[in-house]
């Protein structure tokens, strides 16, 4: 029978393993101020660490491919953690191998019990071991038992359940192995805060804050950017355009939908361009971030080099923008 027993080790891991991948990525949650809440409050981190370490490789990955840039944000936390916290999460481990062991002897004794009872065989002993775990264990397999001729069922349940406390003793004396719940709580994360609504502003590439994937209603975000900082600028000039999105559309501006556009649209009408423009709610308002006008200042060189083309003429950057602080909004 201890033969058994080995075989159902590895499952015995896992479901140890991933229950401490659920609990530690809760950790995670409740320890590290940005996976606190949802993602608008992650964003606001994000923009607070891309601030702090002016890193414009970091930026353009941000505004450009924001999903890919969240996920590797929160798995840069996530390794953080699992390094500065390996006492409390083997803490943890340990924990969840001890209840998995008082389960497994608890449904050995069921087990016991029930065959003892009703003069059954090793089988039946197997087959209502198994259905008692089947949700904590994943079995691959359940040996068949015919060939074992076991009649003394306390004995039985004598040795598995040492053996059990024996490979328990083991495993808590062992290191975890944190490569076996890393994955998993990172996969938790990430599904927490990238499963939502990921389409971004036609202009300025500001992220929806919609929690939902598909939400009803139109995509929106409370503050929009400058747009010069996703590339746009004036048709048939170098200079690229500083203007925010919200500014845009109660100017009397307007804009070529599409580099093979012939006609312009007037902002003020954007959602006629149809397309991805029709699916945006832009409201005309006066809620220009400094964050973002600090951002074309510092990083006003690497935007005109990624571009090819430079704020000036029309896209002059205004002086007053060259006093802003980026920390104190966001
Ligand atoms: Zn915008
Ligand atoms: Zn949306």
């Amino acid at each position: 029978m201890s033969l058994h027993l080995i075989k159902l080790e590895p499952s015995i891991l896992q479901a140890v393993y991933n229950q401490t991948a659920i609990n530690v990525a809760a950790e995670m949650r409740a320890s590290i101020p940005a996976l606190r809440s949802n993602r608008s409050n992650l964003e606001k981190h994000i923009l607070k660490t891309l601030a702090e370490e002016e890193n414009f490789e970091d930026y353009r990955e941000y505004i450009h491919s924001p999903k890919q840039y969240f996920t590797r944000f929160i798995m840069n936390q996530a390794d953080k953690y699992l390094n500065n916290e390996k006492y409390k999460i083997q803490t943890i481990f340990r924990g969840n191998l001890e209840n998995k062991k008082l389960k497994i002897i608890n449904a050995v004794y069921v087990a016991t019990d029930k065959v003892i009872k009703k003069h059954g065989n090793a089988n039946m002993w197997m087959r209502c071991f198994s259905k008692t775990l089947i949700e904590d264990l994943k079995f691959t397999e359940i040996s068949n038992v015919d060939s074992l001729e076991i009649t003394d069922f306390d004995f039985l349940n004598k040795i598995v359940t040492e053996g059990l406390t024996k490979m328990v003793k083991n495993q808590k004396g062992a290191d975890i192995k944190l490569e076996m719940l890393q994955k998993r709580s990172e996969e938790i994360l990430t599904d927490h805060f990238c499963q939502c609504c990921w389409a971004q502003c036609p202009f300025c590439k500001a992220i929806c804050i919609g929690t939902m994937k598909d939400h009803d209603g139109e995509h929106s975000v409370p503050f929009h950017r400058a747009y010069g900082i996703t590339g746009v600028y004036y048709r048939g000039t170098e200079d690229l355009d500083c203007d925010f999105c919200t500014s845009a559309v109660q100017s009397n501006k307007g804009f070529f939908p599409s580099p093979e556009s012939e006609e312009s649209v007037p902002f003020k009408q954007y959602r006629t361009a149809g397309g991805k423009y029709a699916t945006w709610n832009i409201t005309p308002d006066c809620s220009e971030l400094p964050y973002w006008k600090w951002f074309v200042c510092r990083f006003q060189e690497d935007l005109e080099n990624l571009y090819s083309k430079k704020f000036q003429g029309s896209g002059e950057i205004p002086d007053e923008w060259k006093k802003v602080q980026p920390k104190e909004d966001v």
